[in-house]
């Protein structure tokens, strides 16, 4: 509830949170299962945001129906192409995010699949490729993969600066990097005690660090107004411009 609320009084859309977990070693922890999803929709109901979440099980899809707005199709789930072809017939929004060594062309093709299956509503995610050097970075954010998939495909694309680095501070130079390539949107991993996280402590903002970063990304992309005010519709935003 407390991170739902930071997020809705600092003007994002969605809540995502992670309940069926994709975790690289099993004994970390591998989510709350629909318990999760429950915590997600009644967060969001609350205070009037929208639920993303990842399903990683075709089995699953019909139940994610019921407590999320969008469905998430995660990295390593990119070219599942059951999953894919289920999440299409499903019918609901998904949020494809791109594969960790996937190609631009597989990336789009692995969208195509959904859009085959009759569902066109499909947000692209990019989340950071495979690199050489993880010494750094989690990952490598190709930020030009943003204005390569606005130039062949019709699709939104969204950038995820929380795990395509890996790393907090490097969050809001990544997001507003990402902004002005053009993304249409930025998923930030925020979470009220990051010390203490069951997951990606490292790369989540504090509710303070996350309100001072929001309160740039809403000045850099016209959400707030000369006199510092959050801008919450449309309507007016055109009013201030
Ligand atoms: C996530 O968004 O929760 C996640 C696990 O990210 P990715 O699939 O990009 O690794
Ligand atoms: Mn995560």
């Amino acid at each position: 509830m407390e991170i739902a609320q930071a997020a809705k009084e600092m003007g994002c859309q969605f809540l995502r949170g992670g309940a069926f977990k994709p975790r690289t070693s099993p004994y970390d922890f591998q989510g709350l299962g629909e318990k999760g999803l429950q915590y997600l929709k009644e967060a969001a109901e609350k205070t009037g945001l929208l639920v993303v979440s990842e399903v990683m099980d075709t089995a699953d899809v019909d139940m994610f129906c019921d407590y999320v707005d969008l469905i998430q199709i995660g990295a390593r789930n990119m070219q599942n192409f059951k999953l894919l072809k289920a999440v299409g017939k499903a019918g609901k929004p998904v949020l494809l995010k791109r594969g960790p060594a996937a190609t631009i062309r597989e990336f789009l093709l692995a969208a195509e699949h959904i859009m085959a299956n009759d569902n066109d509503k499909v947000i692209l995610c990019e989340r950071g490729i495979k690199g050489f050097d993880s010494t750094y970075t989690r990952n490598t954010l190709d930020l030009a993969a943003i204005p390569i998939i606005k130039k062949y495909s019709h699709l939104p694309i969204i950038a995820d600066p929380s795990h395509g680095t890996g790393r907090r501070y490097l969050v809001e130079p990544m997001s507003k990097a990402a902004l002005i390539a053009g993304a249409n949107g930025l998923m930030i991993e925020i979470h009220n005690d990051p010390e203490n996280a069951s997951s990606d402590g490292a790369q989540s903002l504090n509710l303070t660090q996350f309100r001072e970063v929001q309160r740039h990304l809403n000045k850099l992309i016209g959400r707030i107004d000369y006199d510092n005010k959050l801008i919450k519709s449309e309507k007016e935003k055109e009013a201030v411009i």
